[in-house]
């Protein structure tokens, strides 16, 4: 058996820290070629020492020194900073984890698919920042994008030997977060520990505070309209608070195919790490006798605004999505920080998409156009914090 070339971009964090563990787990498949992190030191240091890298790479320039102490001794290569991570993204490899969060896993991104390499997508902003970029990059260079979000991973698995055309309707489903049943007046109180406490995944603390807001699906509603190419209005949200059912494909003859499993997420990224083949994992079998009953009900959007905002985006189209993703992460960052509210991160969102100018919206989807809608965007969220936490 050949062994793969993998890298991993995002190493240190949660689908990172899973993915590894998956190839720990089947280490005589692969050979590790780069792993990034950014703050996380020793644990960048420790796996990629464990997984003989080629290369460990951190984002923060300050924190070449510290890595290369953690590396002493060891054949890993250090480097540091943005440029160094989008060149460990174009190293050799068959297949690139993408899982850095934020926008700033576009770039390392677009560079795997340069390279021609597989790249398997956890970070979705890269899709709703620049999705038709991404496919674009991907078409031209014969490489393939690999769904690593569970619902995405789903629809994916879903759609295997059917024909997109057939295809009249995708439902993602969405667990509620930690405020599902709050009652609506109270989450101008909920804090950033609160919000991060998720009732089934264990996720990042960014995405888990996006689960409470519902950003996140907001994020997945785009996702699912570039990924798969289908039109707004065929892509809905539903809550279900069990999360075993990660999405449903609806197909012209009525029939509608669910994709059930447990809420792992080494089943999604098992799923692209091994695929074409399915190999065995270590996640749980569900049992449907002991789980009984699985419910279903339909989004609040006076409780979760996000998820109307996601609407207004697709329909905009454009940079929109670069700006909605902008204002989004600051909008957290605010809250996380405790300057805003956790309802008033929609707000500033909204206010933002309303505000731009629509010249940033409507520019070219180039990598250049597209941080600049960031830049744009980021810039607007932080004055209308500023001026809302004064
Ligand atoms: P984490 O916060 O756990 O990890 C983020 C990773 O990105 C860490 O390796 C972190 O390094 C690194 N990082 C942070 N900032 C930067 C930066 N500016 N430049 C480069 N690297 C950076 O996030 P998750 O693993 O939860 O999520 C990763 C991506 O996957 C996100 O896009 C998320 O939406 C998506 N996703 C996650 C799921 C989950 O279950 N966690 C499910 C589906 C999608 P360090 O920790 O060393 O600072
Ligand atoms: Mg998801």
């Amino acid at each position: 058996m050949t062994r793969r070339r993998i890298s991993i971009l995002g190493a240190t964090g949660s689908i990172g820290q899973n993915t590894i563990d998956l190839i720990r787990r089947d280490s005589k498949a692969f050979d590790v070629v780069a792993l990034t992190g950014a703050s996380n030191i020793s644990q960048l240091a420790c796996d990629a020492i464990d997984l003989q890298a080629e290369v460990a790479v951190t984002a923060h320039q300050d924190l070449l020194p510290d890595l290369k102490s953690a590396l002493a001794g060891s054949d890993v290569e250090a480097g540091a900073g943005q440029t160094a991570i989008v060149e460990a993204a174009t190293r050799s490899a068959d297949w690139v984890m993408s899982a850095i969060v934020g926008a700033a896993g576009l770039a390392p991104g677009l560079a795997a698919l340069e390279a021609g390499t597989t790249l398997a997508l956890a970070n979705k902003e890269s899709l709703v920042c620049a999705g038709g970029l991404l496919l674009e990059t991907a078409r031209k260079n014969d490489a393939c994008i690999l769904p690593v979000d569970s619902e995405h991973s789903a629809v994916f698995q879903s759609l295997v030997g059917e024909d997109i055309e057939s295809v009249e309707r995708i439902i993602i489903t969405a667990s509620g977060g930690a405020f599902r049943d709050w009652p609506i007046e109270k989450l101008a109180q909920a804090t950033p520990e609160q919000a991060a406490s998720h009732p089934n995944w264990s996720m990042g603390q960014r995405i888990t505070i996006d689960s409470a807001s519902m950003f996140n699906k907001a994020l997945e509603l785009i996702e699912t309209k570039e990924f798969f190419g289908v039109s707004s209005d065929q892509i809905e949200a539903v809550v279900h608070p069990e999360s075993l059912i990660h999405a449903f494909v609806g197909f012209r003859d009525g029939a509608l195919m669910a994709h059930v499993g447990p809420h792992d997420m080494r089943h999604a990224i098992g799923f692209a790490l091994n695929w074409p083949k399915r190999k065995q994992l270590p996640v749980e079998r569900l049992d449907l006798a002991a789980i009984g009953q699985l419910n279903f009900r339909v989004p609040d959007e006076k409780r979760w605004p996000a998820l109307r905002l996601a609407r207004d985006v697709m329909d905009r189209g454009g940079l929109s999505g670069a700006v909605f993703n902008a204002a989004k992460e600051c909008a957290l960052d605010g809250f996380i920080d405790g300057r805003i509210g956790f309802p008033k991160m929609a707000e500033v969102v909204e206010e933002v998409l309303n505000s731009i100018n629509p010249s940033h919206i409507d520019a070219k989807m180039t990598l250049d156009n597209v941080e600049q809608a960031d830049h744009v965007a980021r810039h607007a969220a932080r004055a209308l914090i500023e001026k809302r936490a004064g």
